[in-house]
């Protein structure tokens, strides 16, 4: 990898860490989750990144894909919470992606916690050029189904590229007939997800995450001129309500529309029927092994 790449990747992973690190600081009973959101990002610019997507704070039931609205002053964390929290950096568009799982004030789901855990240190130990993604989806299920639990079969790890946020190959959390393998310099997010219940969650409710799309197709001058300039913001990359009400103050009548013409992408919130783990780190795939960057 060209070495100026490399050291990018580098300094995105320590951001990305030491934030996500700082934000797992603040995850105490009674934190607004708005506050912890808004203050991890922070972080993230004082750091010299930029979020490569918004903090994702996701509790219990909820996998992935939630970041409070700011007018969510009254979301907060609870005693017994086991919360997600997701975050990812990007130095001129080389994203680290990580996370990890507290469980607030009580350790009822200590073990489900371990299993993503060590889900995700035995793949890494395992990564090196020349493995078969479907084989990291066994390990993951195997590390996961012997404490117990579920993997999430419908949830994935995915290759990273320069303003592309999933791009390339698939890293399963179950065992596939993949025969693709990892090769030398790709950056992959590797993340298992335990689930207490059946490992398969399902679309509930919105995020308050977006995505450009493309331009809508109604000949509407204000439409069209949201999209460009929701395209010169955000461009590929995953952005917040909370970044779209501050940059487009009595637009949100606009968005709502630009979602439903397909310009403008909501991720719906994910859910499974049990309580959810997640770790997850971002690795190079070296000459004979990988480097975690995060
Ligand atoms: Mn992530
Ligand atoms: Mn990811």
């Amino acid at each position: 990898m060209d070495s100026t790449v490399l050291e990018k990747y580098r300094k995105a992973g320590k951001i990305a860490a030491e934030a996500r690190d700082y934000g797992a600081s603040l995850l105490k009973a009674g934190a607004k989750l708005l506050d912890i959101a808004e203050k991890v990002e922070k972080k993230i610019y004082e750091l010299g990144g930029k979020p490569a997507f918004p903090v994702n704070i996701s509790i219990n039931r909820v996998a992935a894909h939630f970041s409070p609205k700011l007018d969510d002053v009254e979301l907060e964390i609870r005693e017994g919470d086991v919360v997600k929290l997701d975050v990812g950096a990007h130095v001129d568009g080389y994203i680290a992606d990580t996370a990890l799982t507290v469980e607030v004030d009580n350790d009822r789901y200590h073990r489900l916690i371990q299993s993503s855990k060590s889900a995700l240190e035995r793949v890494i130990e395992h990564v090196k050029p020349g493995v078969e993604v479907g084989e990291i989806g066994k390990i993951v299920y195997e590390s996961i189904k012997k404490e117990g639990f579920n993997p999430i079969e419908n949830l994935s790890g995915h290759g990273l590229g320069r303003f592309k946020l999933h791009t390339g190959v698939s890293i399963p959390n179950v065992p596939t007939r993949s025969k693709r393998k990892l090769k030398e310099d790709e950056v992959v997010a590797i993340e298992p997800f335990a689930s207490t219940g059946r490992g398969y969650v399902e679309s509930k409710g919105w995020s308050n995450i977006y995505l450009y799309m493309h331009p809508p197709t109604p000949r509407d001058i204000r439409l069209r001129f949201l999209a460009k300039r929701l395209k010169e913001k955000f461009g590929t990359l995953p952005f917040a309500d909370r970044w779209f009400v501050r940059e487009f103050p009595n637009l949100r009548i606009a968005l709502e529309r630009l979602i439903s013409h397909g310009s403008v992408y909501h991720y719906p919130r994910l859910v499974d029927d049990g309580i959810v783990s997640q770790h997850e780190h971002t690795i190079i795939v070296t000459e004979d092994g990988c480097e975690v960057i995060t």
